[in-house]
């Protein structure tokens, strides 16, 4: 394990290092829907939205025409069912809360948008990069030299 230099003004090394984690995965343009945005585009999907303020809670890709709301989340913040992800060891208590209201205040948005008419994506993180290593693969496989039938 590795051992700090405590000069007694940087804070206690663990959640010095969490929440170093935590600022890298927070913040808008996350990159789960950078990816996605990234897919899209070479799909040919365009004329989407994106950040819409006034719909519930403010769907990351929207398309207004079909009335599709997309969300991109994070497995972290967002609690993936799949992923698992750990909870921080420090304040415990303070993190599961944050989590629980978050899961809450997703399937809220979920409900309401549907009650609007709404069609609603999740799109997790982890599935988004194995949709897009499927893409890649697809490519890679693709790319063999020509071989002429003979
Ligand atoms: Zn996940």
């Amino acid at each position: 394990m590795k051992t700090y230099k405590r000069d007694y003004r940087s804070p206690n090394p663990t959640f010095k290092h969490t929440s170093r984690v935590m600022s890298s995965i927070k913040g808008k343009d996350t990159k789960p829907e950078i990816l996605l945005r990234k897919a899209l585009f070479n799909r040919g999907l365009k004329g989407y939205r994106l950040h819409v303020k006034h719909l519930p809670g403010k769907p990351d890709i929207v398309f207004t025409k079909s009335k599709l709301a997309i969300f991109v989340h994070g497995c972290f913040w967002h609690r993936c069912p799949k992923c698992q992800m750990h909870t921080p060891k420090h304040n415990t208590v303070y993190w599961q809360t944050k989590f629980d209201k978050n899961v809450q205040r997703d399937i809220k948005h979920v409900q309401q948008l549907s009650d609007m008419d709404w069609k609603v994506l999740t799109i997790w993180e982890c599935e988004l990069k194995t949709i897009l290593r499927d893409i890649l693969s697809s490519i890679k496989e693709s790319l063999t030299p020509f071989k002429p039938a003979v």
